[in-house]
């Protein structure tokens, strides 16, 4: 099941992320995700409450999902950014440049990024915690 190995790299990535913050507690995840992913946003959810409902540190935390813009690169002009048309994710190599208009583009994405962790540190105040937290991803 995608969406089940998907969520548990997810709270894995984010167990390890929160000990080194020293957090006591995860509250909320936003994750985004490549259209080419085809994720089913209800399976994710459902896969992350299966896991979550094993580790204490992530009671009553959220996951939140998005899907990230498409982004490709032209193979005939070299140009990278959005395609001028929103393709079907199933067939992504339709994707058009908007430059040439060529159609022999490639899509230029990671699968899958952690966008924000909030946490709950004790020492800290929320503001610096989720400064610190989104820098770490960058
Ligand atoms: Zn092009």
């Amino acid at each position: 099941m995608h969406e089940y190995s998907l969520a548990s790299a997810i709270v894995d990535q984010v167990e390890q992320i929160a000990l080194e913050h020293k957090a006591v507690r995860v509250k909320k995840i936003i994750v985004s995700a490549s259209p080419y992913e085809l994720i089913i946003p209800e399976l994710l959810y459902g896969a992350y409450e299966i896991i979550i409902s094993e580790r204490d540190m992530f009671k009553g935390s959220t996951l939140e999902y998005k899907v990230q813009k498409a982004e490709i690169t032209c193979l005939d002009c070299g140009y990278q950014g959005e395609p001028d048309e929103e393709g079907d994710p199933e067939f992504a190599y339709n994707f058009k440049c908007p430059k040439c208009g060529g159609r022999d583009t490639h899509i230029n994405m990671k699968s899958m990024v952690i966008e924000s962790i909030d946490l709950e540190i004790p020492s800290k105040n929320e503001e610096e915690k989720k400064e610190e937290v989104t820098n770490l991803n960058q």
